[in-house]
């Protein structure tokens, strides 16, 4: 048996995908994100050890071909408006990435992601308003890797309620926890493990606030591509083992390949 071979390459290879809607069809979006959500997060997460490429729902394969992901350590999605738009081939393509070990961090309303629903196994649905209300975030696992660096609570002056009942895996463990002005409470960093891929969801970052200026948005995520990068430097190849480790007995009677004594 071969020990699993463990991710040796430096720098961590991060794909930010994006829909890149709202950008070009709202001028206050365009405003606040005049290169788009994904090129905003590019620049503000570059750093030592992270090689950052960005792809969008208008590209080919919108920019997540078999290719790239095979050369993306840790996936970035925020989607909104297009949720539909997006292939399920490519859809299936990313969930089998995350099988085999890629992160993935869901932003946002990528919540209702088709991506995000096949990985948690739920429908990702929850409250929601926007009355641009103050956000108090609660750290709630300081001990957690995401949470380093992070206080005890931070606050976006303005952002979208995202309220309970929040639809999420049963397996989910909560980071962040989050408050808002109007007086609802939601889930609002949270993690799971599908496969060998690690998966985190980040609530805050609607579209037409300031959020992923915010240095604890950032250090968050920056925390997050690093907890979310693969162990494993490449999937099991082989699922059949027809050499087995130990003497295998023989039995009376004549098995099948199903198990199934045949008289
Ligand atoms: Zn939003």
């Amino acid at each position: 048996m071969n020990p699993s071979p463990l991710i040796d390459h430096a720098p961590l290879r991060v794909t930010i995908w994006n829909e890149f809607v709202h950008e070009k069809q709202n001028p206050e979006v365009q405003k606040l994100y005049p290169r788009g959500i994904h090129g905003a997060l590019a620049e503000r997460l570059a750093g030592p050890g992270l090689a950052l490429r960005t792809a969008t729902l208008e590209e080919p394969e919108h920019g997540l071909s078999a290719e790239v992901l095979r050369q993306t350590d840790v996936l970035l999605w925020w989607g909104h408006a297009a949720h539909e738009q997006v292939s399920d081939e490519v859809v299936r393509r990313v969930q089998e990435r995350v099988w085999e070990g890629m992160g993935l961090l869901a932003l946002h309303s990528a919540h209702r992601s088709k991506i995000f629903r096949a990985l948690s196994g739920t429908s990702g649905k929850l409250h929601w308003r926007e009355a641009a209300e103050r956000e108090r975030l609660w750290t709630i696992d300081p001990a957690h890797p995401i949470a380093r660096g992070l206080p005890e609570t931070f606050v976006l002056p303005v952002e979208e309620m995202y309220g309970e009942p929040f639809m999420i895996a049963g397996d989910a463990h909560v980071v962040f926890l989050s408050w808002f002005e109007g007086g609802e409470v939601f889930r609002s960093g949270f993690t799971f493990q599908r496969g060998h891929g690690r998966v985190f969801y980040f609530r805050p970052g609607h579209e037409a606030y300031p959020t992923y200026e915010n240095p604890h948005v950032l250090q968050v995520l920056r925390n997050a591509i690093h907890w979310a990068a693969p162990i494993l430097s490449a999937p099991y190849p082989k699922t059949h083992r027809p050499e087995s480790l130990e003497p295998i007995e023989e039995k009376a009677g004549t098995y099948g390949k199903a198990g199934i004594v045949t008289p």
